[in-house]
């Protein structure tokens, strides 16, 4: 049925130029099927798809970038990406996001008043989505959530229209990360857990295929002497601009993942999911994220897995499986694909 509007909102139904474009995002594995895509533009506009989901029955999913797509919709799409203004309060230092802003618009707007966002480490990410599911910061153990520093929101609906939010006074951060050859794995994996990490260090340990890789950041200079255990591939650590330890935006891609909340995550445990995951039938590329910290959280790590195909829940959950004694919950983040 076409939708009877007098406003300038572009609306797509399915075979439109256009259409195809306007539901594909960042996740190119799986795309919403929408009956009818709303290419909001302001907060009216917002109002006029969720009553039109409302009055005619249909669910309505919201998308901003396509980075957190989990299910997706036969209903009303409500697409943000032109909803995407963000204005600084230089003086009460915060920021005011629109539905479908990025991370990157904000960093850029921040940075000439010497501030930042708890941003993580994507800058194509949206705010909303990320914020929404706490928001792991490359300076999460420093600051805390991204969510702890909300002031005020929007809402249409279930759609948040815009988001005030906190900004930290940060201006350089001391940041990088080491490589290794994968057949270093054992050896980096226990230097990683047994680092006696400063509460203002957020770091991050990642296999990625045939390397692993721990980064690193803070506002303060640290040490990482006790990571090199084994030779490194290459290794960075400066002071330098925080929009550059904020993380470059990836090209679209395939994959599937998801995570799991530990309370408490010892040596032999963090081996068994690192062995776990290197013998999968399917390529698991795996994460740990130490919490603590600013981080206020009964669970000390963060454990994500991602994939670059579909349809590896069975073998993400073998993995899961090691910890499972351990498990106190999941990140709404960090969850691709999933139900
Ligand atoms: C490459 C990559 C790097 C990442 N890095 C980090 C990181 O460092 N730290 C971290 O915490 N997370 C990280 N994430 C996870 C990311 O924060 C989530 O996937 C988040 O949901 C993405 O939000 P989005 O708007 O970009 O994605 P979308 O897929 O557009 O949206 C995801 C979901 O957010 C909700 N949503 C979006 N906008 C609105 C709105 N206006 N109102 C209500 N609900 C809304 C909807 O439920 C939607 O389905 C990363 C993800 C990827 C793919």
């Amino acid at each position: 049925m076409q939708v009877d509007h007098a406003g300038d909102m572009q609306i797509f139904y399915p075979g439109d130029t256009g259409y195809d474009d306007e539901r594909s995002g960042f996740q190119t594995g799986l795309r919403h099927e929408p009956q009818v895509i709303f290419a909001v533009e302001n907060a009216q506009d917002v109002e006029e798809a969720v009553r039109y989901a409302e009055t005619h029955g249909h669910e309505y999913a919201i998308q901003a970038t396509g980075h957190g797509l989990t299910t997706t919709t036969t209903g009303v799409l409500i697409s943000t990406r032109r909803m995407n203004g963000v204005e600084i309060d230089p003086a009460a230092r915060t920021a005011k996001a629109e539905a479908g802003a990025v991370w990157q618009q904000v960093i850029d707007k921040a940075a000439p008043h010497g501030l930042a966002p708890l941003s993580g480490d994507a800058s194509d990410v949206g705010v909303v989505g990320y914020t929404l599911g706490g928001g792991y910061s490359v300076l999460a153990r420093e600051f805390g959530f991204a969510s702890d520093r909300v002031r005020g929101t929007e809402k249409v609906g279930d759609v948040i229209t815009a988001l005030e939010f906190e900004l930290v006074e940060v201006d350089q951060v001391h940041a990088g990360e080491m490589f290794f050859d994968a057949g270093h794995a054992e050896a980096v994996f226990e230097a990683f857990h047994t680092w006696d990490l400063p509460d203002h260090v957020t770091p991050t340990l990642t296999t990625l295929g045939e390397v692993v890789r721990v980064t690193y950041a803070s506002t303060k200079p640290f040490d990482i002497d006790h990571l090199r255990v084994a030779p490194r591939l290459s290794e960075e650590l400066s002071a330098k601009p925080f929009a550059e330890a904020a993380g470059k935006p990836l090209p679209p891609h395939t994959y599937q993942g998801d995570n799991v909340l530990l309370n408490d995550l010892p040596l032999d445990a963090l081996h068994g999911v690192r062995k776990m995951a290197a013998n999968s039938s399917v390529p698991i590329f795996l994460g740990i994220i130490p919490l603590g910290g600013a981080l206020k959280t009964e669970a000390t790590h963060l454990l994500k897995l991602i994939s670059p195909r579909l349809d590896v829940e069975k073998q993400h959950a073998e993995v899961f499986d090691v910890v499972r004694s351990f498990v106190v919950g999941r990140s709404r983040n960090f969850r691709y694909a999933v139900r």
